[in-house]
């Protein structure tokens, strides 16, 4: 008979990467990534819209407010796209009537400018 031990040590380093190479895509996944256009916040500035309690979709300039939350680019062409494909309320899980829409294109209208002007 030959010694099994090499085999079996084999297979569970092999075990090991295989688990460790999941948690890796498992934190990818979680990343931030705007629902438009799937880039990272490593690529672009990402605001963080948020669902609250009562179903209210909302934008979360803290990045911290509780709820359930959607990034997009902190760019308009990304969030006229997440509006156009319906990502935010996918990802949000939640029904937007054209009024939310205007609300947090307003919403998001003016972070951008704010942003604009601490940058100056
Ligand atoms: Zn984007």
């Amino acid at each position: 008979m030959q010694p099994k031990i090499p085999r079996k040590t084999a297979l569970s380093e092999m075990d090991v990467m295989v688990r460790q190479s999941t948690e890796q895509s498992a934190r990818k996944v979680s990343q931030r990534t705007c629902v438009a256009c799937r880039l990272g916040a490593e690529k672009r500035s990402l605001l963080r819209f948020v669902r609250d309690a009562q179903g209210r979709v909302s934008l979360d300039e803290s990045g911290r407010a509780p709820g359930r939350g959607a990034y997009i680019c902190a760019d308009v062409a990304c969030l006229e796209k997440a509006r156009r494909t319906r990502a935010l309320e996918r990802a949000l899980r939640v029904g937007l009537k054209d009024e939310d829409h205007a609300r947090l294109a307003s919403e998001f209208a003016d972070v951008m400018v704010r942003n604009m002007v601490e940058e100056q």
